[in-house]
């Protein structure tokens, strides 16, 4: 019988009552490997209840008994990292050392995350009036929510739920369908590492749970990351509920290349980014844009000869660049755009539709994929493909790459290749884009610092991680306060007595 996915709710796995389900794949080999239970609305709200019963306990615990539960933590997930690596490699389709990084990266930000007591002091200042102190405290929001895609399933609930509940809340995930045991097991940890029943709960489901969250006003905050589409929708659901939400969308990432970056250097970038994780990752580059004709003309042929030696197989097989695509569907779509760019009239330099793997046959591949002579007025520019497929778009001088750059409607990251300094800190200055690389392909922040694409790949005015997370996850109380001279101390002054009607100022 196929296994059934359980949701993680109060601390306990939770047998699901929905009747609904949707179905898990193995995209190595393209069977069905489990089943996921889709959450109904009523099941929804009972785990906000919990989550809402138990938040109150856990925002009165000393914000370093908390950061030590994180401390805890990291050490388990450490403990079973291969076992992690695997599952996660099984559900996704990424190799086992890509899922490693996928966990490590989560982590990096619940180690951020472990500095709860420091970042959330408040300010204090003190004779601010005659007598009159101000201070603010930052406290939690209460029960807040994750809703996060498949193609992170570590990474982003950590990146989400590591802030959120070392800030005090209580946390509801919904994870991607596509990949959900992962984060139930991380879910587990937690618990294990002593965090209280119901601070974190994992529960699945599809639109119907999502808006249950959206709409349900114990849910406070709403932090998002998926499709343009939904975040859209999410940001606007969420806005109209009176919560605050945090929204990051889709991308489309350029790559400049200047005549005079060190190619091989520039070909390596393209090819662990552009085809890494089979091109599913937001941060990935897909629009090559080499700066004059020299320059493109090399780079294609270059980019050519090492696209035909990659190795693509099964997630968890020795010796592999890339694995499968998460779906069918994935690849039916993929697929569908490649030949939108034939018929565009785009030069497809290398195809990889129709690859068969052997002894893999129903899997989900796509070999790598390369067009040359792009512009931007193709789909196969404009969409994001979320698929291994690297587009060049020619440039014929660094401003109007500058502006191709800048021009598209996603935001996300970016990155220049460059050995001329001062070109780099110009473009980093000038890119209309939230995250730049200067020769750094995928350049993802550190946990510390923060995390948001811009324009139409990211909705809400904080970033994930670093600092902002924590702003993101408390509200912001400012305290005045004015104790009266005490007759204990004998050089008090006695505070004017009175009542005053004009507002009051420090002049
Ligand atoms: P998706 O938008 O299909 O799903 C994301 C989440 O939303 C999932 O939990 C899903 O169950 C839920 N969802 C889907 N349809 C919904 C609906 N109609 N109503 C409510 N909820 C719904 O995204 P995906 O395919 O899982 O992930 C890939 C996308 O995520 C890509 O576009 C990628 O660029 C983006 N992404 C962005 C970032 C970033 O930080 N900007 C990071 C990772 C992935």
């Amino acid at each position: 019988m196929t296994r059934t996915i359980p949701h993680f709710v109060g601390g306990s796995l939770l047998t699901p009552d929905s009747g609904r389900f949707a179905d898990v794949f193995d995209p190595s080999t393209g069977s069905v490997q489990a089943r996921v239970p889709l959450a109904s609305a009523d099941e929804v709200r009972r785990v906000i209840a919990d989550a809402e019963a138990a938040q109150p306990g856990w925002a009165a615990t000393n914000p370093q008994k908390r950061a030590r539960v994180l401390m805890r933590f990291l050490d388990l997930v450490h403990r079973d990292m291969d076992d992690l690596a695997r599952l996660l490699s099984s559900e996704h389709g990424k190799t086992f050392e890509d899922a490693k990084g996928d966990i490590q990266r989560g982590l990096d930000v619940i180690e951020f995350a472990t500095g709860a007591p420091h970042l959330l002091k408040g300010e204090y200042s003190t004779e601010a009036g005659t007598g009159i102190d101000v201070y603010s405290l930052r406290q939690p929001l209460g029960v807040v929510a994750g809703i996060t895609p498949f193609n992170f399933p570590a990474m982003i609930p950590l990146w989400k739920a590591g802030p959120a509940i070392a800030a005090g809340n209580a946390f509801v995930l919904k994870p991607s369908e596509r990949d959900p045991s992962v984060p139930v097991r991380l879910a587990e940890l937690f618990l294990e590492a002593g965090l209280p029943a119901g601070i974190l709960n994992v529960v699945h489901g599809d639109k119907e749970a999502v808006d249950v969250l959206l709409e349900d006003e114990r849910v406070k905050a709403i932090g998002f990351v998926g499709s343009t589409p939904i975040a859209e929708y999410i940001y606007a659901t969420a806005a109209a509920h009176g919560k605050r939400a945090q929204c990051f969308g889709g991308a489309k990432n350029h790559l400049v290349v200047m005549p005079d970056a060190d190619l091989g250097q520039v070909v390596d970038a393209l090819i662990g980014s552009g085809y890494g994780s089979a091109g599913e990752r937001c941060m990935a580059i897909s629009v090559a844009v080499p700066v004059g004709d020299e320059t493109a003309d090399a780079l294609a042929a270059k980019l050519t000869e090492r696209v035909a030696q990659l190795r693509i197989g099964p997630s968890l097989a020795d010796g592999i660049d890339y694995g499968p695509l998460v779906t069918r569907a994935a690849v039916d779509r993929v697929t569908d755009c490649i030949q939108q760019g034939v018929d565009a009239g785009a030069t497809l330099l290398a195809d990889g539709r129709g690859l068969v793997v052997e002894g893999y046959e129903e899997g989900f591949y796509l070999g790598p994929t390369l067009f040359d002579h792009v512009t931007t007025d193709m789909s196969i520019y404009r969409e994001e493909i979320f698929g291994p497929v690297l587009v060049i778009a020619r440039a014929r001088d660094y401003e109007e790459a500058l502006a191709i750059a800048s021009d598209h409607e996603y935001g996300n990251g970016v990155g220049i290749f460059t050995r001329d300094g001062d070109a780099a800190r110009d473009f980093a200055a000038r890119v209309n884009v939230g995250m730049v690389g200067v020769n750094v392909p995928i350049p993802v922040p550190l946990g510390y610092y923060t995390f948001g694409g811009w324009k139409r790949s990211g909705f809400g005015d904080l970033n994930q991680h670093g600092p902002d997370s924590f702003r993101f996850y408390t509200k912001t109380k400012t305290v005045t306060s004015r104790w009266p001279a005490s007759p204990l101390r004998s050089v008090a002054e006695p505070v004017e007595a009175g009542a005053s009607f004009v507002m009051p100022t420090t002049r």
